[in-house]
């Protein structure tokens, strides 16, 4: 099957990107909401993919890009393509700058934590770590004053073992997709013909 099959269907069913170094390489991690989840798509996707026939295409449009990725696989029942639309962030620059043409690919887990997961030194999404937030339950606002934080939340992201290595490695802007038949693809059924 070509990479470019318009009969594979698209799977978007994930919270965001995380870019990790993590054993030499940058690795480019796809979260899920849950363990299972991840598990899953791995099984009966991710793990029949050819390492060498794995692409990823970012495309950016504004402040979001474009996360868009497929492989030929060797169970093609099972075979999808991903897409996801996110925002910028420190994270992705960080990769687009240092990936040096190769990453590792996994599946991770996005999960929420409160105060009473975390140690002391954890940061809240607000910026500020645990222990600069009231004690006891119930009551855990931060104690910076210029801060309106409430309540310790923070994610936790987790990495799952297994990889694969992805050699095929583009930044491309919407201009030219054209050249580019999973790019291309991607955009078509989820930009293009939706305007209609
Ligand atoms: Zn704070
Ligand atoms: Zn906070």
């Amino acid at each position: 099957m070509l990479p470019s099959d318009p009969l594979i269907p698209w799977f978007d069913n994930f919270v965001g990107i995380a870019y990790r170094y993590f054993e030499i390489r940058m690795n480019v991690v796809p979260l899920f909401s849950d363990l299972k989840k991840a598990q899953n798509f791995w099984r009966e996707t991710v793990h029949w993919w050819n390492d060498h026939s794995i692409k990823i295409r970012f495309v950016e449009t504004g402040d979001t890009y474009w996360f868009i990725m497929g492989a030929e696989s060797r169970q093609a029942k099972n075979n999808r393509y991903v897409f996801k639309v996110l925002p910028k962030s420190p994270h992705y620059e960080r990769f687009k700058k240092g990936h040096e043409g190769g990453a590792y690919l996994r599946l991770g887990t996005h999960t929420k934590k409160f105060k009473k997961d975390v140690k002391d030194d954890a940061k809240c999404n607000c910026g500020h770590i645990k222990f600069d937030h009231e004690e006891g339950d119930g009551n855990d606002a931060c104690l910076y004053e210029e801060c309106d934080c409430r309540k310790f939340e923070t994610f936790q992201v987790n990495l799952l073992k297994k990889k694969k290595t992805v050699t095929n490695i583009k930044f491309l802007t919407e201009a030219e997709i054209k050249d580019d038949v999973l790019a291309w693809n991607c955009f078509s059924v989820h930009k293009y013909t939706k305007r209609e």
